[in-house]
């Protein structure tokens, strides 16, 4: 159900009454269904039922003197739930999210910092550029990097900014360093010449930014001969997908996931330690909802020996998002300050109901979100939070 990017390219708030999704907003049936399925619906001023009852009539612009873009995490789950197929996430919504940060008096100061320091130094940390690959100082194999040898390669390993930088996110590359040299992969990574891809959502609030970070990657990307590009984050994954696409991006990117799932038959004799644990899996909004991959993760978590994998109550489609979309990294001092539960908070009381000791993610934001919401609840001696990346790792470990 991803919209066809000819039908929305070049379209503003202005135009869109012109187009086929212009067309879409006046089959809305009011149902509520969006407003109904959104995590944090309840605390907008004007949620997406409200939001399409004012495109109809032309007055969406009422949006504006309110926060209540600001409180969404895109996590795709009012336009996946919505019957008569509405692009919400992905059309309407990012255009009335863009102007709303315009509008905004003051931008909660935590996402501005990280959409300058997106400008200036590639990644919404404020980590040097410098530093980039300084991981791969740590990895278990040898990494290629394509500015130190630029012969071509199969697989261009896009490593985005969390797992770059932040130790949790650095165990997770190390883990698919070692996965990939085990199934003989050839692989290679930009190392300091990476810059962020922009994060789907955090695209949608600043289009100069957007266009700066798509520009610089396509650049990058042309400069080196590869088949294919794999990315272990969603974020990444949706970016490149969707909207590097409209500005004519060709490639073809895989998340790890999928991209392990097809070399399973020679992956499953690695397999060989029981890890002895029980575990459920958090289903990212980007690569679940938004690019269908709901069974590939719960199919190589089958494939460890000793995991016994136990479902949460929201699973596949109905996934709670864990906040971190849309920029939600960069706004949860500002949702404390509107009295907003952290939706991490929420979903971690629902993984320790299933009774198992590890959290399974794929993607970089979640372990950071999860590990300070199991510890913040108290729960961090119950479960732990792993990427099914390094859950892989530890079983190919003797
Ligand atoms: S779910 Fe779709 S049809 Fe129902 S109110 Fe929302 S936009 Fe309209
Ligand atoms: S994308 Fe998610 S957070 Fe945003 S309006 Fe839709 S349901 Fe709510």
């Amino acid at each position: 159900m991803i919209v066809e990017l000819d039908a929305i390219r070049g379209v503003s708030l202005d135009t869109i009454y012109d187009s086929p999704e212009g067309k879409l907003i006046q089959t809305c049936i009011q149902c509520g269904t969006c407003s109904g399925t959104c995590p944090y619906g309840e605390y907008m001023e004007y949620p997406p039922r409200r939001i399409i009852k004012l495109l109809q009539h032309g007055l969406v612009d009422k949006v504006f003197d309110t926060d209540s873009m600001l409180k969404c995490v895109n996590c795709y789950a009012c336009m996946m739930k919505c019957p008569r197929e509405i692009h919400l996430t992905e059309v309407l919504l990012q255009l009335v999210k863009e102007q709303t940060v315009i509008k905004l008096p003051v931008v909660p100061p935590e996402l501005q910092k990280a959409l300058e320091n997106n400008y200036r130094y590639g990644n919404p940390m404020g980590e040097s550029g410098r530093k980039r690959a300084n991981w791969v100082q740590t990895s278990p194999v040898p990494i290629r990097i394509l500015s130190q040898n630029p012969e071509p390669v199969d697989v261009l390993w896009f490593v985005e900014s969390y797992p770059a930088y932040h130790p949790r996110g650095q165990d997770t590359c190390r883990a698919i360093a070692k996965i990939l040299t085990a199934l003989e992969v050839d692989f290679a990574i930009l190392g300091n010449e990476e810059k962020s891809a922009g994060e789907c959502g955090l695209l949608s609030w600043e289009s100069g930014l957007a266009e700066a970070l798509v520009d610089y990657n396509m650049a990058i990307f042309s400069k080196y001969k590869f088949n294919r590009i794999i990315t272990s984050d969603p974020h990444a994954l949706d970016a490149f997908n969707f909207r590097y696409k409209m500005y004519g991006f060709k490639g073809s990117i895989t998340h790890i996931v999928p991209f392990v799932m097809e070399h399973i038959d020679k992956l499953k004799p690695m397999l060989k330690k029981s890890l002895g644990h029980s575990v459920t899996y958090h289903d990212s909004c980007c690569l679940g909802r938004h690019n269908g991959y709901y069974e590939e993760p719960r199919e190589l978590l089958k494939a460890i020996p000793g995991l016994k994998l136990t479902e949460m109550v929201h699973n596949r489609i109905n996934t709670l998002c864990c906040g971190g979309g849309g920029g939600g990294m960069w706004l949860d001092t500002y949702f404390k300050s509107q009295n907003m539960e952290r939706l991490s908070d929420r979903r971690i009381k629902e993984a320790i109901d299933t009774g198992a000791d590890i959290l399974a993610v794929v993607c970089p934001y979640e372990i950071p979100r999860f590990e300070d919401s199991l510890k913040v609840a108290g729960y961090d001696k119950k479960m732990v939070v792993k990427d099914i990346m390094e859950l892989v790792c530890e079983a190919m470990e003797d």
